[in-house]
């Protein structure tokens, strides 16, 4: 009870504090957006193990990536750093470099997600679109979410969807927002 009385006195100084015109403190609320594309192709054809949002899911066809080519992540790593004004995935973790060779794209979020804490930024929520024929998002729509909720510790949305039988049929492709905030004094 004790604990309680002290909240409750804190947080009326901090009212009278800012209500007494020192101080002016705004949320400074951004969004930024992310994309990414991966071929989906046969092992003998150069595709990995099926990996989406951190998932393994058993498929005949994975993602053709010099990392481990979870597109989710990938999308998700350069929305956050986009909001939060850093650099982007390609610049920091180079497809080019041995070190991200079948890397786990988790560590490339993390690293996103580490920068967004490091700048004040608490992130809001994010949302995802996957873009696949195979496999059907709606089933492992709930294991995927909390996965990357545990994850990067912020709401996460995800929905599938086909490519309407256009050409693009043989690739998954993702969109994805993040908000972040931060309180700005001025
Ligand atoms: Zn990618």
């Amino acid at each position: 009870m004790n604990n309680v009385l002290l909240i409750c006195r804190i947080v009326f100084m901090v009212h009278r504090h800012f209500d007494s015109g020192e101080y002016n403190v705004t949320m400074d609320i951004r969004v930024g957006h992310g994309y990414d594309l991966h071929r989906l192709d046969s092992p003998e054809n150069g595709g990995k193990k099926m990996v989406i949002g951190g998932v393994y899911i058993d498929s005949e066809i994975g993602p053709v990536a010099h990392s481990d080519g979870d597109a989710v992540m990938h999308a998700m790593t350069d929305a956050l750093l986009s909001a939060i004004g850093d650099s982007d995935l390609g610049t920091l973790f180079p497809n080019t470099s041995d070190e991200n060779e079948n890397r786990d794209s988790k560590e490339f979020l993390a690293e996103a997600v580490t920068r967004a804490n490091a700048g004040g930024w608490a992130i809001g929520n994010i949302d995802v679109t996957v873009l696949c024929d195979e496999p059907k998002i709606g089933p492992l729509r709930e294991k995927i979410c909390a996965n990357l909720r545990s994850f990067v510790g912020a709401p996460i949305t995800i929905k599938g969807k086909s490519h309407e039988g256009t050409n693009r049929g043989g690739a998954i492709e993702v969109h994805a927002v993040a908000l972040v905030q931060r309180g700005v004094q001025t």
